[in-house]
């Protein structure tokens, strides 16, 4: 079962990557991100949006697929900036892991 966090965008605040509450999860960065791999980067601000943080630690490792090429955050329609999310869940990530 999968916990939701409902202040864990808040908590992103100190890791950059809080602009995820502006996507409307229109999948455009999905589409035109080269790794084309199960709705990345999409799929991972959506369940910051939640507050899923579980799902977020257990598929941690698909954000270092991540090659920081910045074609979502310049296509993105609401400014979002994914690329810039998923460096701000990376960093996330690497203070939570032993907590996890
Ligand atoms: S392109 Fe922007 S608004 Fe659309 S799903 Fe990606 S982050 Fe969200
Ligand atoms: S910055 Fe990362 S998530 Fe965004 S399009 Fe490039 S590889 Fe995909």
């Amino acid at each position: 079962m999968t916990l939701i966090h409902h202040d864990f965008a808040d908590q992103m605040d100190r890791f950059g990557g809080n602009t995820a509450l502006e996507c409307f999860n229109c999948g455009t960065c999905a589409a035109i991100c080269p790794l084309i791999y199960e709705h990345f980067p999409r799929k991972m601000i959506r369940y910051l949006q939640l507050g899923a943080k579980d799902r977020i630690l257990e598929n941690a490792k698909e954000l270092w697929r991540c090659l920081h090429c910045g074609l979502c955050s310049r296509t993105c329609p609401r400014e979002a900036d994914p690329g810039e999310v998923i460096l701000g869940l990376k960093r996330y990530v690497v203070a939570n892991w032993r907590k996890s």
